[in-house]
């Protein structure tokens, strides 16, 4: 056992365990000494190339990680906890109260998702597994819920060995945060997922302190979600009179956290100012039920100008499993149903899937991003049958994207942020996107901010250096940029300063070869368009 003083010495070292070029499974490991502090731990989803890894050995012992800090609830970033925990992983799992509190609701809701899927698989015979299993059950998650440890927003949380984490309110949903550690010999801040900056539920974003390496999240990368033109969300409030017309119901796949408080809003909203028949108004989701009744018990983290009691006012309620059976089966009245999961990857929405996709008078509206590989990718691709427990159901219903829900910001509420950071960062990673997102926010962040920005790989690993972070005006030298120790970033650091070697060069039209060449370049960023590169450039005549 080393010494305390010696546990947080030495290089810090971080290594993308997830998404890299992809949204979900979000884990990221720094080593400092004998420390090794994991940055989220969440499942992956959606292709069945991705979700295998879930399965894999995890990249170290987890009985040897020190610490988990987590960013927020949902289950790309959270859901891999009680599989580290069945592995042995034993330390504290810090995160804000109220990421303690809906962590608790999803980590058994995907125990139960997953030990059922495993039952489903065994009696329908479509496992890959034999016998099929779930990746943990409701043990494991039993034993990793008093391992999650609250803290306070915007205060150091001492780690020990030096190392310091802080917590900054991110607007994405409940309790969620961006954090940023410091080690002896570096700093990190990791975004989190961004909210936009206005949540029509909480309260906003805030500004956290910059860090010299800054991981961001690209979801949105290359998009910039649409303004309203005239009312918002008026496609959804246009489905819900067009369906309810012909005698339908519009189903809503909802992310159970947060998304269903938003879509309440939006469906408040609509109801008061009557641009929406006022037809019953279902929420089939245990969890969601239970997300709601957090977000009720903490109104300090809500906007001010909320009230909750419209949002909810005659809402039905359906809690348990023969309701839902009951109701699913059921010919019902035109009804507006919202239910999880919100890609449809699982849960009581697929029987609700099932019921309504094959009549043309139903509608569906997805309102969330929908990664590759899940159903709902596939509706909004136009998909005209979907698999659901073992069998293909035909899709007749209308299907609509409705994508002025997302809580994730945009590209340019990503920039915005970046922008905001003091210091800035020397290098910026981007991750949590697909690749063409995550690379066109790169070079967005090059062109408009002056700052590194790399795409890292999955199992890429970084030395990273003590660089203050002063931004594009005081950049750190060169051993600041990060050393890649595993496949090369597909974008290149841009190195503002350095040795360049033996060179040729040529001095007023006479070429002079065999000379040393160092440089000394900091990059000022003169306006968008122009960065200016300070300092000396050293040229040696080599003796030989
Ligand atoms: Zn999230």
């Amino acid at each position: 056992m080393a010494a305390a003083t010696q546990a947080g010495s030495g290089p810090t070292t971080l290594t993308f365990l997830g998404a890299t070029g992809a949204v979900t499974g979000s884990k990221y490991l720094l080593t400092v000494g004998e420390r090794r502090i994991l940055v989220d731990a969440g499942l992956f989803q959606g292709e069945r190339e991705l979700r295998r890894r879930n399965w894999a050995d995890f990249a170290v012992p987890p009985d040897t990680l020190t610490d988990i800090l987590l960013t927020h609830a949902h289950l790309d970033h959270c859901g891999y906890l009680p599989a580290l925990v069945k592995a042995g992983f034993q330390g504290p799992i810090w995160c804000t109260a109220a990421t303690v509190r809906l962590a608790e609701i999803v980590l058994r809701d995907a125990a139960y998702l997953q030990e059922r899927d495993a039952l489903d698989a065994a009696e329908g015979g479509w496992s890959r597994h034999r016998p099929p299993m779930p990746l943990y059950d409701t043990r494991d998650v039993e034993r990793t819920l008093p391992l999650l440890t609250a803290v306070d927003y915007d205060r150091d949380l001492d780690l020990g060995d030096g190392c310091y984490a802080r917590y900054t309110r991110a607007g994405h949903i409940l309790g969620s945060a961006s954090v940023r550690v410091e080690t002896p010999s570096s700093t990190v801040l990791f975004s989190g997922d961004l909210g936009r900056h206005d949540h029509p539920v909480l309260r906003p974003r805030e500004v956290p302190p910059g860090a010299a390496y800054v991981l961001i999240e690209t979801t949105y990368g290359d998009r910039e979600h649409p303004e309203p033109r005239n009312l918002p969300h008026e496609g959804l409030a246009d489905v819900i009179r067009r369906t309810v017309q012909r005698g339908g119901s519009v189903l809503v796949p909802a992310f159970a956290v947060d998304r269903t408080e938003v879509v309440l809003k939006v469906l408040a909203d609509m109801r008061r100012h009557d641009r929406i028949p006022r037809v019953p108004i279902v929420v089939n989701s245990p969890m969601a039920l239970a997300a709601l009744a957090v977000y009720r018990d903490l109104p300090d983290e809500l906007r001010g100008d909320l009230d909750l009691k419209d949002l909810l006012g005659d809402v039905r309620e359906i809690r348990t499993a023969e309701e839902s059976r009951t109701y699913t089966l059921s010919r019902h009245e035109s009804s507006i149903i919202i239910s999880s999961s919100g890609m449809a990857t699982g849960g009581r929405v697929l029987h609700h899937l099932e019921r309504m996709l094959p009549d043309p008078r139903n509608a569906v509206v997805l309102t969330g991003y929908q990664a590759a590989g899940t159903r709902g990718r596939a509706l909004v691709e136009g998909a005209t049958r979907l698999k659901m427990h073992g069998q293909y159901v035909g899709v007749k219903a209308e299907i609509l994207q409705d994508s002025e829900f997302s809580v994730h910001a945009d590209a340019s509420d990503l920039i915005d942020w970046l922008r905001d950071l003091h210091p800035a960062p020397a290098t910026v990673f981007c991750v949590h996107g697909e690749p063409d997102p995550a690379t066109a926010l790169a070079a967005r962040i090059e062109r408009e901010l002056g700052l590194a920005a790399v795409v890292p790989a999955l199992d890429e690993v970084v030395v990273l250096g003590a660089g203050a972070g002063g931004g594009a005006a005081t950049r750190p030298a060169a051993t600041d940029t990060p050393r890649s120790a595993a496949p090369p970033p597909t974008s290149p650091t841009t190195e503002s300063s350095g040795p360049v070697g033996v060179a040729s060069i040529s001095c007023g039209g006479i070429p002079i070869g065999g000379v040393h060449v160092e440089t000394d370049l900091r990059p000022r960023q003169q306006d968008d368009r122009t960065i200016v590169l300070e300092g000396t450039i050293t040229i040696r005549l080599d003796p030989a």
